[in-house]
């Protein structure tokens, strides 16, 4: 008896989950959304936060917005451009901290993974997928000096536990140098990279053999190389961004990254660059290692790298380091690493870059864009500390946090998103697609203006 109540009890309460999944599924399906079905959206959507996913979020919310627009709940995209459930626009200068490259949803990119998909969506795991050889080859033709194979992930944080396995692998050594403000993931393996001691913190020990130098300081990182040899802990490799991303857009002293790369040769050490948030196009380079005219052992890539439609990631090495994974190549796997629809956006993302020549259109709107914002900024040098990048990843430093939350809020407030750093909270970062209008500039540039003006000491 007690069964059948209980059975009855499970079938209604199915019953109510499946006519909750057909609610989602219609409005997924939509095209435009009612007044009443917003007003619905949002409802779930901040009881779901609060409730299942974390409220963490929506205290966070709260102190990065006016009013009560913590709640704007985000819907659509396109271009430079997404828009939230009310319909209301953002020129997106935060792009998911530089996924947009080729702006959201480039239609050849959407193009070729709807086609894939209508295909093969995903791998067998055991037969040779063609896309992963196929985007290998092309990787290896658009990367820096001899990198040439190729191991996919789907994350920067993988990208990164992949560097350091092959490194560890290849060298068989355990000790690696990475530097202050570095961010490479939050995987145990990557956080042992990652600097900020917040982060950190709650999980140590991580990996044994992490130390980190200042980033730019090179005589630190002599002297960290000369110590690691003398107690016998010889250096695998040197991880680190050639422009510092969510440290708050630290571009390398003069000849750094050159002189760190003749430390590694010196030593036998291996170095890494991770170009998750720098690469595909961003600095005005398809690789910010063309800009410093260094070549890495292995060059990690995420973010942009599914073109903004598709999580993907890549390492690419050199045959010499690589080859480690040879003899047998299950070492280090993912499943859905390198999966088909992935490899789809990836091929397709690259070639947009290069026939729109998007990494050049990133060094020269960058240029206009940094010169517009340090123009907006003359006269508040009481707020503003400095504006530094490169192509389209720029940062504007603040004296204090406060101010940074202040201008991000205004901005907000008047449809531009910009984004905070994990790492340095006082610097905003300004990461649009590649593919954002000078009209769109100029927009963001005036509200910056504006609401620098506004912003109380
Ligand atoms: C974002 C980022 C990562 C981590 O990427 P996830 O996809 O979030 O794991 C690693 N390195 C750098 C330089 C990044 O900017």
């Amino acid at each position: 008896m007690s069964i059948d109540i209980n059975q009855e009890l499970k079938s209604k309460h199915n019953q109510n989950v499946s006519e909750y999944i057909n609610k989602v599924l219609s409005l997924v399906e939509k095209e435009q959304v009612t007044a009443e079905d917003a007003a619905w959206i949002t409802k779930e959507t901040v009881d779901g936060f609060r409730e299942h996913v974390n409220p963490g979020f929506l205290a966070y919310r709260k102190t990065v917005t006016k009013d009560g627009q913590f709640a704007a709940v985000e819907w659509s995209d396109n271009g430079s451009c997404f828009k939230d459930v009310n319909g209301k626009e953002y020129i997106d200068c935060l792009g998911g901290f530089g996924i947009y490259n080729v702006g959201h949803r480039n239609p050849k990119v959407v193009k070729a993974v709807t086609d894939q998909l209508k295909r093969q969506a995903l791998h067998s795991q055991d037969l040779l997928d063609p896309l992963r050889a196929m985007l290998a080859k092309i990787l290896a033709d658009i990367t820096p000096g001899d990198l040439k194979y190729a191991f996919f992930t789907n994350s920067g944080t993988e990208s990164v536990e992949a560097a350091l396995k092959l490194a560890k692998m290849y060298s068989e050594r355990t000790t690696f140098i990475s530097t202050t403000r570095a961010f490479h993931g939050k995987s145990l393996g990557s956080l042992s990279g990652t600097a900020k001691g917040m982060f950190r913190k709650p999980f140590l020990p991580l990996i044994p053999g992490f130390r980190h130098v200042p980033f730019g300081d090179i005589d630190m990182m002599k002297k960290t190389f000369e110590v690691c040899a003398s107690v016998g802990e010889d250096v695998a490799a040197v991880i680190l961004e050639p422009i510092q991303g969510e440290g708050g857009i630290i571009l390398p002293p003069e000849n750094y990254l050159k002189q760190v790369r003749e430390l590694c040769d010196q030593y036998g050490s291996l170095l890494i660059f991770d170009e998750v948030q720098t690469g595909m196009g961003r600095t005005g380079k398809m690789f910010a290692a063309e800009l410093y005219d260094v070549v890495p052992d292995i060059i990690c890539l995420a973010k942009a790298f599914g073109g903004g439609v598709m999580p993907a990631g890549a390492i690419v090495a050199r045959e010499e380091v690589f080859k480690s994974w040879f003899p047998n190549p299950f070492m280090h796997t993912t499943t859905f690493g390198g999966n088909p629809l992935a490899c789809a956006a990836a091929i397709a993302t690259i070639g947009v870059l290069i026939e729109e020549n998007l990494p050049e259109r990133a060094a020269v709107v960058g240029e206009y864009f940094l010169k517009q914002l340090k123009e907006a900024a003359a006269g508040h040098e009481d707020k503003v500390v400095e504006i530094r990048g490169q192509g389209l990843m720029i940062g504007i430093e603040f004296h204090q946090d406060e101010i940074g939350y202040e201008v991000s809020k205004g901005m907000f407030d008047r449809g531009v998103l910009v984004a905070g750093t994990l790492i340095n909270s006082k610097t905003i970062r300004i990461e649009p697609a590649l593919t954002i209008s000078y009209e769109e500039v100029d927009k963001v540039v005036n509200t910056f203006k504006q609401v620098l003006e506004l912003v109380q000491e």
